[in-house]
């Protein structure tokens, strides 16, 4: 095994390990919570030595990129995209990525729906939600998510799987306990209203995943941990 490899391998085994104590403290089971490897600014060869340690899902957050390194990866990993997308981006991102963890306003969905359409697609969406409030440029409000649910619903191609949030950069974790929290509640709100059931909550980065994982996230986005300093 090379260093690199040992490296990396090492690192997804913490996190992966880190990811289970969490999920057990709070009376969950680990395999109820999965780790996306977030890849994005990673060459191929960097994320096939995650591929070889056992790593199948994977998060990109630019349709460029993705269009460069996928095709170029093993065909039977499952890629996440995570960053914002422009709606004239869809028709390229779809055949790559199957699951998108921001969809961040009623537009996009209903571009979304109509290209995957279109083109034959089922892709699945977390619905971004800014829960902090703290003046961000993507993500639906907590009231706005609330006003478009009902449409967003009726969408027969594009899924919604649950929701997602970005927490502010802050000094320490625990501070964006109360965020990840509010989405949980959020969550639980739209399912009771809506009579849907929204189980996903993609919440949690490098440096608080323990803390979004106690508070329910069933999937983790999680780069530099695993990867290293972009
Ligand atoms: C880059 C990125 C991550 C991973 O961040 P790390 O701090 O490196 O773990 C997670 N989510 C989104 C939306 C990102 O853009």
């Amino acid at each position: 095994m090379s260093e690199d490899e040992d490296r990396i391998a090492a690192r997804l085994e913490e996190v992966r390990a880190r990811l289970a104590d969490a999920a057990r403290r709070s009376g969950r089971k680990p395999e109820d919570v999965e780790l996306l490897a977030v890849s994005k600014t990673f060459p191929p060869e960097t994320i096939r030595l995650a591929v070889e340690a056992g790593q199948r899902l994977f998060g990109e957050s630019r349709v460029q990129e993705c269009q460069k390194k996928i095709p170029l990866l093993p065909g039977n990993l499952e890629w996440h995209f995570i960053g914002h997308l422009q709606s004239n981006k869809i028709r390229k991102i779809l055949p790559l990525c199957g699951t998108f963890h921001s969809l961040d306003s009623l537009e996009l969905a209903r571009d979304m729906e109509r290209v995957a359409n279109e083109e034959g697609f089922h892709p699945e969406a977390y619905l971004q939600v800014n829960v902090a409030n703290d003046g961000r440029k993507f993500g639906f409000t907590v009231d706005g998510v609330e006003a478009a649910l009902e449409e967003l619903l009726t969408l027969r191609r594009v899924r919604v799987v649950g929701l997602m949030t970005i927490p502010p950069l802050v000094p320490s974790a625990e501070m964006n306990r109360r965020h990840f929290a509010a989405l949980r509640e959020l969550r639980d709100r739209l399912e009771v209203r809506s009579g849907t059931p929204l189980p996903g909550l993609s919440m949690g980065m490098s440096g608080d995943f323990p803390i979004a994982v106690e508070e329910g996230a069933t999937i983790v986005r999680v780069g530099s941990t695993i990867f290293g300093n972009r």
